[in-house]
């Protein structure tokens, strides 16, 4: 029997019989698996405190059969994200995270590229949020997963007609096609929505980035919205369903994009006064 001894993040458990958990993981070395944790529920020796979602653990334990349920004998923590839990935003976003993985990431199937991304959405979900720019960093975490997926749309060409994309006005994103068509094409893409060339033009540039611009840059609402459409259209169309998360997330939103919406009039305010 197989021996496995790997790392994961916890995804999510549930209750199995009196003492046992279904576990749902994303390991380094066979992607997102299901396992079963033998006496997970009681045993705080060789469970200690280690099955919450979003920490990452190191865990041993056998494979019966390659499509049966991995068998967890042990599970250590090491590294909870604890910080992630203190803030409603980056509490959403980290859960959002993870039903991407769950609902789009193939099982059995290593993307350890993928682990290290989780890894350091993490660790930025757990420092609290603060950052001035925190909702142009999920988008670009985000772009980072898409593309680490083999979602990456393209952004280069109609991909109805293959032709040249219009300079300016006239871009559509279609989820079905993966990408960009043109003003011609777009009646035959029922889904597909107009972005504009500045959402384009970044979304170009975004894999490029090095870690300093990424901590530095900031979209404006426009590219921010519009990117972030782009992202949750392609993510609905590849796993075929709506995120739980992100409604939760939204919901919980609003009262603050309403304060955004005041300072954002206020500050044209004061730029009218000064004009005057
Ligand atoms: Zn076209």
């Amino acid at each position: 029997m197989p021996r496995v001894k790997d790392q994961a993040f916890i995804i999510s458990k549930t209750d199995f019989g009196e003492s046992d958990l279904i576990i749902t993981l994303f390991s380094l070395s066979r992607g997102r698996v299901s396992a079963i944790g033998k006496g997970a529920k009681r045993s705080r020796r060789r469970f200690p405190g280690s099955l919450e979602i979003f920490s990452r653990v190191a865990f041993s334990g056998f494979i019966k059969h390659p499509l049966a349920l991995t068998r967890i004998d042990e599970c250590l923590l090491l590294e909870p994200y604890l910080g992630l839990q203190e803030s409603l935003r980056c509490f959403y976003s980290g859960c959002y995270f993870l039903e991407i993985v769950n609902r789009c990431s193939p099982e059995r199937q290593a993307n350890p590229e993928l682990f290290k991304l989780l890894d350091e959405i993490f660790a930025f979900l757990a420092g609290g949020g603060r950052q001035s720019n925190f909702n142009c960093r999920i988008r670009l975490f985000e772009l980072q997963m898409i593309a680490l997926m083999g979602f990456k749309p393209r952004l280069d060409l109609c991909l109805d007609c293959h032709g040249e994309l219009p300079q300016r006005n006239g871009l559509f994103f279609s989820p079905r096609a993966g990408g960009l068509v043109c003003d011609r094409c777009q009646v035959r893409h029922p889904a597909a929505f107009r972005v504009s060339r500045g959402t384009v033009s970044l979304l170009n540039q975004a894999h490029r980035l090095d870690c300093d611009l990424r901590e530095k840059l900031n979209f404006t609402p426009r590219v921010e919205q519009e990117s972030a459409q782009l992202c949750r259209a392609l993510l609905r169309w590849h796993s075929g369903c709506d995120f739980k998360s992100l409604k939760i997330m939204e919901s919980h939103d609003r009262p603050r994009r309403g304060l955004d919406r005041q300072r954002e009039w206020n500050l044209g305010d004061e730029a009218g006064a000064r004009n005057r």
